[in-house]
């Protein structure tokens, strides 16, 4: 990126593998640098890789409004030494959001009208649009789409070896961004990485609470055993209405815990093969 943010930066080899882990601040709400931006966003055609994050994610995005936190240099990055690989960010995972419809907007007003909330923020949307920025996003493959073959595949991540208390030699927790909706909820993605002796397991994760409303969690889980020519992804979305769930307070925010509880609306199993 073009302005100078400090980025923490966390590096990590294994095997074949360099994993780089980059952490800084929340995005500012406006141009960082308008003399250089400015040209390029009257001139055409536009250098991308001179723009500001902020100019960037405006000129990417045909979102109405971004997340109240979105932390634009932060991304989890796994390079094979071969040059391809998968990387995680806010920027690809916003353009998987709905820009032109308020998809939430039926089952709010259910929802609100039944628990009799009268004064509702959400409401005030300008221009409609996934204001939960609900997103599908599994990750970004890089280095070729030739070098990849993604196929389903009925081979699931050893869930029973990862409990195993295992070594772990590395462990990252990023945060992509986060809103609050108007104090109406919460709507968060992160990606979380640990590294142990013989595989790595990536753990990608939307998690959407609207109060009164419902939960939702869209987990991508990436899980490598080394000496393998393959990576397993397993992207799953689960979701339920608050009202038909039987749980605690604290549990709707506590994602990893509420994961158990709901029920699954979509999956996805699948070899990348490299
Ligand atoms: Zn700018």
């Amino acid at each position: 990126m073009s302005d100078k943010v400090a980025v923490d930066k966390a590096t990590f080899n294994f095997g074949q593998w360099t994993v780089q882990a980059n952490k800084s601040h929340i995005l500012q709400s406006r141009c960082t640098q308008p003399l250089q931006c400015n040209v390029q966003n009257e001139g055409t055609p536009v250098d991308k890789s001179v723009l500001c994050d902020f100019c960037l994610y405006e000129k990417e995005l045909e979102l109405p409004q971004l997340p109240e936190m979105l932390f634009a240099s932060n991304s989890l990055k796994l390079e094979h030494d071969n040059g391809f690989g998968i990387e995680f960010n806010a920027l690809d995972a916003l353009k998987l959001v709905d820009s032109k419809n308020d998809v939430m907007k039926v089952a709010v007003a259910e929802a609100w009208q039944e628990s009799r909330v009268e004064d509702c923020k959400i409401k005030d949307v300008v221009k409609p649009f996934d204001w939960t920025y609900t997103t599908r996003y599994k990750g970004t493959l890089f280095g070729g789409t030739e070098i990849f073959k993604v196929t389903p595949t009925e081979e699931r991540i050893n869930v029973e070896k990862l409990k195993v208390k295992s070594k772990i030699l590395f462990y990252q927790d990023i945060i992509l961004f986060e809103d609050e909706l108007a104090d109406n909820g919460t709507a968060q993605l992160s990606v979380k990485m640990r590294i142990m002796p013989d595989s790595f397991l990536i753990l990608l994760r939307f998690f959407l609470r609207v109060d009164n409303v419902l939960v939702r969690i869209i987990d991508t889980r990436i899980f490598h055993e080394i000496g393998k020519n393959y990576l397993l992804r397993e992207h799953t979305a689960k979701e339920n209405k608050i009202k038909d769930l039987q749980v605690s307070i604290a549990l709707l925010n506590t994602p990893a815990d509420l994961w158990d509880h709901l029920s699954t609306v979509s999956y996805e199993n699948e070899k990348i093969e490299f």
